[in-house]
């Protein structure tokens, strides 16, 4: 593999948000450390009320730092964790190079380069990380994990969130971004012939019966509450998502974002309906259908490329419209991330199978739980 670049051991980075695999940084450049502000919450739904907000992490500035500003521009850092299903990033691009990239174009992926981290930029971001376990700052399911000491590599990902301060900027100009999970397309090819539900909307019901949320257990004439959903969580019917009717796509982004502007929700479905990107995902998750019954077989250790393209993200970047008399106008970036290759390896091709064995014979599929009296008519199948 070719040289790589190295970070400059004195880069500034402040914690972005978190997954189970991977935590990903703001890099602060010495000329912005004025301009950095916290996200609005809504503009990026993953900022729920289950992830903190951006905290610097370090305090000490080098000038060496420019030597990294070139690398680093318009990027984001991705460190990985240290969990037993994580891979080495080395692995993790090598696959993602050879089984991802070929699928789709440049500009349809959100950009990723590795980098040399120096080890002693992980230990501090694990000495921070710990500080913000302690001022109850870390989400408390990620509590205990940290960075993989032994990791030397991290990635670089393009950007997709807005940088510009809202004290100079009409907020109505400045660029928003938004992310969904766009999930499974097409029925599983192991749901029952006449199911009522999509498997995504199957398994929704499956895991709301199975952890009620306080939400669900508030009157039923009481309105719905205000809450800010994280991506892949949001009530909508993944089918939706490639139907021809686009009033179908209004609905659904007014479900996804219900704290978006009207303007806005349109503009995004008007950008959304029919989009190649959205038809190219179907069309990959129609020809690579090893999941269900079909997946990959308990102990399996290979990648799963089907379970990788039924989870990824799809960002948005709206940018304001350069004429104001016309909204309509305003261009949005459509890209595709969180694609690395997942493993069937350490018992996720048994959990997968067993998910798709209980949407089956518990009746999910068939909508016939008595708790899915509630959500008839959400699924594209149940309509
Ligand atoms: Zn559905």
């Amino acid at each position: 593999m070719d040289v790589l670049p190295e970070l400059s051991p004195a880069i500034k980075l402040e914690y972005h948000a978190e997954g189970g695999a991977n935590i990903v940084y703001r890099i602060i450049h010495p000329f912005a450390e004025d301009q950095v502000f916290e996200p609005q919450p809504s503009e990026i739904p993953h900022y729920g009320a289950s992830t903190p907000p951006p905290t610097e992490i370090d305090d000490t500035i080098n000038p060496d730092i420019d030597a990294d500003i070139n690398i680093t521009s318009g990027k984001l850092l991705r460190l990985r964790k240290n969990v037993r299903y994580g891979l080495p990033y080395r692995d993790t691009a090598q696959d993602f190079q050879k089984k991802i990239r070929p699928l789709f174009g440049d500009e349809e992926l959100v950009d990723q380069t590795m980098v040399r981290v120096p080890h002693s930029v992980i230990q501090r971001c694990n000495a921070h990380l710990k500080e913000r376990e302690h001022h109850r700052k870390r989400p408390a399911i990620r509590c205990g994990v940290y960075l993989a000491e032994d990791e030397p590599l991290g990635m670089l990902v393009t950007d997709m969130t807005t940088s510009i301060p809202p004290s100079t900027a009409n907020v109505a100009e400045t660029e928003s971004i938004v992310e969904l999970k766009p999930k499974w397309l097409i029925q599983s090819p192991s749901a029952p012939s006449k199911a009522r539900r999509c498997r995504t909307c199957a398994l929704r019901d499956m895991k709301r019966a199975d952890t009620p949320s306080p939400s669900d257990s508030r009157n039923s004439t009481s309105p719905p509450l205000p809450v800010i959903i994280p991506p892949g969580k949001a009530q909508f019917c993944p089918l939706d998502l490639t139907s021809p009717n686009k009033k179908d796509m209004q609905r659904t982004i007014r479900h996804i974002f219900p704290f978006l502007l009207p303007e806005k929700v349109d503009m995004i479905a008007d950008a959304l309906y029919q989009h190649p990107i959205l038809q190219k995902l179907l069309s990959l998750q129609r020809i690579h259908d090893e999941v269900g019954l079909n997946g990959p077989l308990p102990g399996s250790k290979d990648t799963n490329l089907s379970m990788t393209l039924r989870d990824c993200s799809v960002f948005l970047k709206i940018f304001p419209s350069t004429h104001p008399s016309n909204e309509q106008q305003a261009r949005i970036d459509i890209r595709l991330g969180d694609l690395d290759l997942k493993s069937a390896a350490n018992g996720k091709a048994e959990y997968w199978l067993n998910i798709e064995k209980r949407l089956i014979d518990e009746g999910w599929y068939m909508g016939t739980q008595t708790s899915q009296a509630a959500t008839e008519g959400e699924c594209a199948l149940s309509r």
